[in-house]
């Protein structure tokens, strides 16, 4: 069975646990219909589906070349990427002033899903192009606006995001490239930049590059930087392309995964220096850098969601093909290896882990259009903190359960999934990345419990466990006997996530090392109980439409309970590691240090 885009189990997740349906109703979106969403997600989905998905085996052998300062993409990318983007794919929740189709931001995560379902490597040009055109036209003047903007949702030209440096990866403390600033008002770029995803690339005609650089008078680390657009060839006041800038890619990493996505090495200001505008105000870079960082990192959490499910589809039909052992329904020939409980626990677990973390990115971005949209100045805050607490989860629970469900892949096509030729290898080697790019899980970790917990004097946090609450006791009141122990499993998972919630809160003032030592368990352990939380929603909403005669969603029941009595059971576990604090690791010199 080859690749098909999971449209409808995206739907069913929409309505079930975003509960967009109800959002139109309320007026959020002022006129959209719920057909309208359906009818974009499954056109999506078909898109994918026939035309991208078949770029990704022959894209990752190909890889992306360099040669004298180009990058040369796999053929086909370029013919789709250029149909992709008429089609309007680029402008989903863009503004229609500048083009885009202003539809949720929901709708929107629900397409990159789409998108990095049938190639990973071709999805990040769209990926960072959305970035940067979120930080622009949240922190832009009005004439780079109307210069950059429409072209880049138009997805004529492409964005991408230049904060990394050989010396300042997760610590951005330590970036150097020097902004200058210039007579006529402009700025003027000198320094490199490394893994600048699609930096350069032959699918659009321009590039605009965001990049974060330090004036000389600017002050010491991260208050410091300023964020500065620098295009490839400079606008003319027409809208046709201008000068070459004096920036260029000196080459492209060889890479684990990823083949086609150019990772660039970036030269800024070898002769004059490259021109670049200022985004923002001087020595605020970082704050309009973090709106693009945001966007991207549910974008990349939403990678993991993809590429575990792409991993599961084809471990599923590999499981119902290859015959090994004997099943419990016996017989002379060998059976299916799905007939053999191991390999129903791998596939359960990937289906599972994929849904729960599909539903998490469902929730961050519905609170990320309440921010947007809310009527109210309450309603909006409600929803940037929500969408706030919720990022760094959705980042990296959705990619850890991605690269788990990606190695499962591979395990369930025995020695043929370490064999490239299956195609579950290259799953696992594209998905590794996303636990690590757009900040690093363990830094998701720390900022989950260093900076969100205390959003809204604790009330976010509280908020979001008492609506997991919700969850066990409509399972309680309302689920019927294919649930199990779903209801008692879950309200474990939330207790346990309520008492690591409060270590967590009192170590943030006495003890930051024993917040830090459980930041990591902290965070899987708030994704189980959410994870949880949305399957059983999921579940409820199944049971409903099998009451009411439709009894094809009905599997989602027996989902919401595997989860629950199998994965999120680990939670009670995790909130032990967490009470420990930081002394299990406080030898760690002597326990780590070379015995040869
Ligand atoms: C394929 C690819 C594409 C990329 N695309 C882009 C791009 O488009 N733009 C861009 O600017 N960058 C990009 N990057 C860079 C990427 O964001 C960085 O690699 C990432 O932020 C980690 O930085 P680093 O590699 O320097 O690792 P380091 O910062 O050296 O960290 C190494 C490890 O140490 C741990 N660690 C580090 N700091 C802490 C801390 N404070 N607390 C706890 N643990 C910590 C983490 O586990 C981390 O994985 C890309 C990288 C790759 C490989």
């Amino acid at each position: 069975m080859s690749y098909r885009s999971p449209v409808a189990d995206i739907l069913f997740s929409l309505k079930a646990v975003a509960r967009l349906p109800e959002a139109i109703r309320s007026g959020l979106h002022g006129d959209l219909d719920w057909d309208t969403v359906a009818s974009v997600v499954a056109e999506a989905g078909r898109f994918a589906t026939d035309e991208i998905a078949p770029l990704n085996r022959a894209g990752d052998i190909a890889g992306a070349r360099y040669e004298n300062g180009g990058v040369t993409m796999p053929a086909g990318f370029g013919d789709v990427y250029r149909r992709w983007a008429e089609a309007g794919w680029g402008g989903v929740s863009a503004p229609a002033e500048f083009g885009g189709m202003g539809l949720p931001h929901l709708v929107n995560v629900a397409c990159t899903e789409i998108w990095n379902g049938a190639s990973m490597a071709f999805a990040l040009c769209p990926l960072l192009t959305e970035g940067a055109a979120g930080a622009l036209k949240a922190f832009g003047s009005r004439e780079l606006l109307d210069a950059y903007l429409g072209p880049m949702v138009a997805g004529r030209w492409s964005g991408t995001m230049n904060l990394t440096e050989p010396q300042a990866g997760s610590d951005l403390n330590a970036v150097k490239t020097r902004a200058e600033r210039a007579e006529d008002g402009t700025y003027r770029l000198f320094g490199q930049k490394i893994f600048i995803t699609y930096g350069e690339h032959d699918m659009a005609d321009n590039i605009v590059h965001l990049v974060l650089a330090r004036l000389p008078d600017a002050p010491p680390g991260t208050r410091g930087l300023s964020l500065f657009l620098a295009p490839k060839y400079i606008a003319n006041p027409d809208g046709s392309l201008g000068e070459r800038n004096d920036l260029r890619c000196a080459g492209i990493e060889h890479k684990l995964g990823i083949h086609a996505s150019p990772t660039c090495v970036m030269i800024y200001g070898e002769s004059r220096g490259a021109k670049a505008w200022l985004v923002g105000e001087e020595n605020r870079g970082l704050a309009a850098m973090f709106v693009m960082m945001n966007a991207a990192r549910l974008g990349v959490g939403t990678q993991g969601v993809a590429i575990g499910e792409r991993a599961y589809q084809q471990a599923l039909a590999f499981a119902r093909d290859r015959r090994q052992g004997r099943g419990p329904k016996g017989g002379e020939a060998m059976s299916p290896i799905i007939e053999h409980a191991d390999v129903q626990r791998m596939l359960m677990t990937m289906k599972a882990n994929v849904q729960a973390a599909r539903g998490i990115c469902h929730l961050t971005a519905a609170a990320l259009d309440l921010a947007n949209h809310g009527r109210t100045g309450e309603e909006r805050a409600a929803g940037a903190n929500r969408a706030a607490l919720l990022t760094p989860i959705a980042k990296a629970f959705s990619t850890d359960v991605g690269d788990e469900a990606t190695s499962l892949g591979v395990q369930i096509h025995g020695g043929m999934g370490f064999i490239e030729e299956t195609g579950a290898a290259q799953h696992m080697r594209d998905s590794r990345i996303a636990a690590i790019y757009e900040g690093a899980n363990g830094v998701q970790a720390i900022d989950l419990v260093q900076r969100k917990l205390a959003l809204a004097g604790g009330e976010t946090v509280g908020s979001e466990i008492a609506g997991i609450r919700q969850v066990v006791s409509d399972v309680a009141e309302r689920g019927g006997l294919g649930f199990g122990a779903t209801a008692a499993r879950l309200n474990e998972a939330a207790s346990a996530l309520e008492e690591a919630t409060r270590a967590m809160l009192r170590w943030l003032a006495s003890d930051q090392q024993s917040a830090l030592a459980g930041a990591s368990q902290y965070l899987r352990l708030f994704g189980l109980a959410l994870g949880g939380a949305c399957l059983a929603r999921a579940g409820l909403a199944a049971q409903a439409l099998a009451e009411s005669g439709d009894k094809s969603e009905l599997a989602r029941v027996g989902l919401a309970r595997f989860f629950a009595e199998k994965l999120a059971l680990a939670a009670p576990g995790l909130g032990a590691a967490i009470a420990s604090g930081a002394a299990p690791l406080q030898s760690y010199e002597t326990i780590l240090a070379d015995s040869a």
